[in-house]
C-alpha cells in the first residue's frame, strides 16, 4: 500500500533510501539543510519541501536519517528550517528514527514523540551506502509489536532484513553491541596478522588456518585487513571504505556512553574506542576501519 512519507536527512544514506521508497510507489516528500542533497533527491522523484515542518505536515510516516542524536532531538523539538517535526505532524504520525544515535537519545526521542501524541520506533541500519542504494540494509528495530507491524513494510522496501530487537531503544542497543564486537575483533585480527608477519608467517597461511579454526570471524573472512586472502576486502583497494574509520569511532563512542550509563566494565571495548578515535583523528576517518592494521604495523616498526 502506498504511503505518504516525509524523509528528513537526504545525505549519503537517506538519499538512496528515499529513492527506493519512491521506486516502490510511495509518495515521498524530503527535506535536508543542504541544497545539493535536495537537488539529488529530486532527480529520484522525491518531492522537495521548503522546511522540515512542511515536509511532515501531510505525512503518515516520518523517517529521520541524521548525523547524531543531537540533530534528531533538535529536528524533533527545535526551531528553524530543520526543526519542529513533532509539532507540525498530524496526531498519531509514525516516526521512524533510523540514524545511529545513543540509546538514551533514542529513548528521549521516543518519550518526546509519545508526549506529542505520536508513535516512534528506532530503526538504525547496517549495510552502509552500498546497502542503502541496493535496498539491502539490515534494520535493527526497537518498537512495540504494533508499531513494528506498522513500519515493517516500509522498512522492507529499503532493506533485506528487519529484526525486532525489543522495546524502544533496543534497535540502537543491538547496533552498538554488534559494532563493539566488530571493532574489537578487527583489532585482534590485525594484531595477529602483524605478529604473524614478524614471525615469518605468510598472510595466506594465517588466513587458511584461522578462517577454518576458532579465530574465524567476519573481520577476518569478509573484511580481511591484509590484501590477498579475500579479494573483495577494502585492503585490496587501499582501504577505500567499506565502513569508514569515522563511523567506527562514532559507534564505539556511543558504546562507551552506554558502558558508562549502565556501569558495565568493558576494558577491551573502551580501549578499542580510544584506538579508533585516535585513528580517525589522525587521518583514518575516511579510510575503511580495517586500515587500523597500518597503525599497529607502524607502531611495531623498529
Ligand atoms: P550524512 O552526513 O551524509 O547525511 C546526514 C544529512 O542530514 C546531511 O545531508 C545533513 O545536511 C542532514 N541534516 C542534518 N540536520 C538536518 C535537519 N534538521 N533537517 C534536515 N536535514 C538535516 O550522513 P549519512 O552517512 O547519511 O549517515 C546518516 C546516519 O546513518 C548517521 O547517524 C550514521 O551514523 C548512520 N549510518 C551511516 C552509515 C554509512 O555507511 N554512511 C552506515 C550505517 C549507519
Amino acid at each position: 500500500m502506498s504511503a505518504s512519507i516525509a524523509f528528513i536527512g537526504l545525505g549519503n544514506m537517506g538519499g538512496p533510501m528515499a529513492a527506493n521508497l519512491v521506486a516502490a510507489g510511495h509518495h515521498v516528500t524530503g527535506f535536508d539543510l543542504v541544497p545539493a542533497a535536495l537537488e539529488a533527491a529530486a532527480t529520484h522523484g522525491v518531492a522537495i519541501a521548503a522546511t522540515a515542518a512542511e515536509a511532515v505536515a501531510t505525512a503518515d510516516v516520518v523517517i529521520t536519517m541524521l548525523p547524531s542524536g543531537r540533530h534528531v532531538l533538535e529536528a524533533y523539538r527545535g526551531g528553524g528550517p530543520g526543526g519542529g517535526l513533532l509539532a507540525a505532524a498530524g496526531a498519531g504520525t509514525l516516526f521512524i528514527e533510523s540514524s545511529t544515535i545513543a540509546v538514551d537519545d533514542a529513548r528521549a526521542a521516543h518519550a518526546l514523540a509519545a508526549e506529542a501524541g505520536h508513535r516512534n520506533i528506532d530503526a538504525p541500519v547496517s549495510g552502509g551506502v552500498i546497502g542503502a542504494i541496493a535496498g539491502t540494509l539490515t534494520f535493527m528495530v526497537g518498537a512495540s509489536p504494533a508499531d513494528f507491524e506498522s513500519a515493517r513494510g516500509i522498512l522492507e522496501t529499503m532493506g533485506r532484513r528487519v529484526v525486532l530487537c525489543g522495546e524502544p531503544g533496543s534497535g540502537q542497543a543491538a547496533k552498538i553491541c554488534n559494532n563493539l564486537i566488530l571493532g574489537v575483533s578487527m583489532i585482534a585480527v590485525s594484531e595477529a596478522f602483524v605478529l604473524g608477519e614478524k614471525l615469518g608467517l605468510t598472510h595466506q597461511a594465517l588466513f587458511d588456518v584461522a578462517s577454518a579454526a576458532s579465530g574465524q570471524c567476519w573481520a577476518l573472512t569478509t573484511n580481511c585487513p591484509v590484501p590477498g586472502p579475500v579479494p573483495a576486502s577494502p585492503a585490496n583497494r587501499d582501504y577505500q571504505p567499506g565502513f569508514a574509520g569515522a563511523l567506527m569511532a562514532k559507534d564505539l563512542g556511543l558504546a562507551v556512553e552506554a558502558l558508562h550509563s549502565t556501569g558495565v566494565e568493558a576494558e577491551v571495548g573502551s580501549l578499542a574506542a580510544d584506538i579508533y578515535r585516535k585513528f580517525a583523528d589522525e587521518g583514518g576517518a575516511g579510510l575503511d576501519f580495517s586500515a587500523i592494521i597500518t597503525v599497529i604495523r607502524a607502531r611495531s616498526e623498529g
